[in-house]
């Protein structure tokens, strides 16, 4: 247990929620990392109807088979290869894929490329499993990504896996077609597997998803990672689902949800079913996404307006990392000291780039997932907190 790690996101919240007992005040939250929306009107719709409909019972492990269809079906717009059903495994939300993917195939000291800063459950994983990480450095100046050249020096004979998260958690960076080919190619020579986080694709919000399975070679040695719960709001639903062109790797999954879970809860596999393919999710959807980008463009306003803190506009996901490494020397202390004087100072709630990894040492993360109204108060609230301070 020692070397499992966990998501400080949530022990974040913890500490946020002794604050406002204690102090009788209430935070404003940008640190949220889920949609700020409810599950569409027609999936829950679904939900309902699938328990009146008596769908309360087991499903094979891998998930009813409609599901697994549609599933491939969307997949198979991003990949050179077609998917079919039997490559999709669904599980209890996009973690498991993780855990699962990275136990079906590291055995202890093989090494494992992680980008830093990132979700923090892959290195978790990857440690206790006894799997050796290797951060690779996502850095402001490229969109935060790597280069071909800097994942070509992180490469051994010990290397097994590459995990990817395009569009990504936390930095909003968005990996360019030119690159994803890049990395592919790295793969296809050192004969590596790669994770694909895919879990942000809907949400780009300049330019368009790009899948490393959209290359020639890729779909055999790559597990996408993707589900039901940023993209229809269904975070609560706990669906996901791995997606592989590789039948041994397909059967690992399974055997290992098998004994995990035996399958997803029935009635959230019926509500993913409506949510993938009913034409009715699609409006929704839009507006989400829609509003995302609005809500993306108030706060790189908003956030270059205060001193010392800067931000590129990130081209993906709902989440913005500034800049604030003139702020922390200035005052010398840590990003995750600011976060805490920010939250007991100015009442707001955004999470250090630190949660993410070492190189998120220079970052705050905030997430635009809340209303226009909560964005320009929390900010408003930074602004005043670090002119009195700066
Ligand atoms: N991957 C990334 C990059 C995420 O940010 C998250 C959740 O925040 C997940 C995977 C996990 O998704 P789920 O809630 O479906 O398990």
């Amino acid at each position: 247990m020692a070397h499992l790690g966990t998501e400080n996101a949530f022990s974040v919240i913890t500490k946020a929620k002794k604050f406002e007992k204690e102090s009788g005040i209430n935070l404003v939250y940008l640190q949220i990392g889920e949609p700020g929306f409810d599950a569409p009107e027609n999936v829950k719709a679904a939900t309902i109807k699938a328990v009146q409909d008596n769908q309360t019972h087991y499903t094979p492990t891998p998930g009813i088979p409609a599901l697994r269809e549609a599933v491939a079906q969307y997949h198979s717009k991003y990949s050179s290869t077609p998917y079919e059903a039997e490559d999709v495994v669904i599980v209890s939300g996009g973690k498991p894929v993780m855990f699962y993917m990275i136990n079906a195939l590291i055995d202890p000291n093989d090494e494992v490329i992680v980008p830093n800063p990132c979700y923090p459950i892959y290195e978790s994983v990857t440690e206790y499993l006894g799997g050796k990480v290797v951060p690779i450095q996502l850095k402001e100046e490229n969109g935060f990504n790597f280069t071909a050249e800097e994942l070509e020096t992180k490469i051994t004979d010990k290397t097994k896996l590459i995990i990817i998260n395009s569009p990504q958690n936390p930095t909003g960076g968005v990996i360019p077609k030119e690159l994803m080919g890049q990395i592919a190619e790295i793969a296809k020579k050192h004969d590596l597997w790669v994770l694909s986080d895919e879990i942000y694709d809907q949400m780009v919000h300049d330019g368009e998803h790009v899948s490393i399975t959209n290359f020639d070679g890729m779909p055999e040695r790559t597990v996408i990672l993707n589900g039901a719960s940023k993209t229809y709001a269904m975070t609560g639903y706990r669906l996901g689902w791995g997606v592989t062109k590789n039948k041994q790797m397909a059967a690992y999954l399974e055997q290992l949800a098998c004994n995990d879970t035996s399958c997803v809860n029935t009635m959230a596999q019926y509500a993913a079913l409506e949510a993938v393919t009913s034409p009715d999710t699609k409006p929704a959807v839009q507006y989400m996404l829609s509003e995302y980008k609005k809500r993306r463009d108030l706060m790189v306003d908003l956030v270059n307006e205060i001193p010392g803190m800067t931000c590129h506009s990130p081209k993906g996901a709902f989440y913005l990392m500034a800049n604030v490494r003139q702020i922390l020397d200035k005052l010398g202390i840590t990003a995750a000291e600011l976060c805490d004087r920010i939250m007991r100072e100015a009442h707001v709630l955004i999470l250090p780039g630190t949660v993410f990894g070492q190189y998120g040492d220079d970052f705050v993360r905030f997430s635009y997932v809340s209303t226009e109204e909560n964005i320009r108060k929390g900010l408003d609230k930074i602004k005043t907190f670090i002119e009195s301070v700066y």
